[in-house]
């Protein structure tokens, strides 16, 4: 993943406390991400690191647009990214991800938030998306629905009627 350094925070050094810090993910960081469903994106994150006696309270903010791909067009289309969410780290014997808790060994000197961060902002990506209607590009809908339909084509572009072809063999067989 590439530029992942931005995202990284080092735990080691922090007393109790409150930190806070700043992140933006941009056209990179979404580039960065392997086989994402968001190629391009602007969004603001504020963290809120809380540390009250070896447990760090993570608190995310994420405010900004995304681009996806529209499942009638497949065009590119905003989503709207406005959420909050965070999850609670501390020592232990072994690294553990409960989705909320997190447990990371002692030798953990930092935790790397870019996929938490990708996480988040997928999580708030609709399962279908689409232009209001009347704004997708429709240049794409109506070639994506001539493929989609029943319409067969032969192989010099002339459409073929199913049941014509069915009555010419009619005829060629006599
Ligand atoms: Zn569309």
């Amino acid at each position: 993943m590439a530029q992942t350094e931005t995202y990284k925070i080092e735990l080691k050094g922090l007393s109790d406390g409150t930190y806070e810090y700043d992140f933006c993910l941009d056209d990179n960081f979404f580039a960065g991400v392997e086989d994402a469903e968001v190629a391009k994106g602007d969004v603001e994150v504020h963290l809120t690191i809380k540390k009250i006696e070896g447990n760090f309270d993570f608190k995310f903010t994420l405010e900004g647009v995304v681009k996806v791909q529209c499942d009638r067009c497949l065009d590119e289309m905003d989503c709207q990214i406005d959420a909050e969410n965070g999850f609670t780290v501390k020592y232990g014997k072994e690294n553990v991800d409960e989705g909320d808790k997190l447990v990371i060994t002692e030798d953990c000197n930092e935790i790397d938030l870019s996929w938490y961060l990708y996480e988040f902002v997928a999580l708030e990506i609709p399962i279908t998306h689409a232009h209001p209607e009347g704004e997708c590009n429709s240049e794409m809908e109506q070639l994506l629905q001539q493929y989609s339909g029943a319409k067969e084509e032969a192989s010099d572009g002339e459409p073929v009627d199913l049941r014509w072809s069915e009555l010419k063999k009619l005829i060629d067989n006599n």
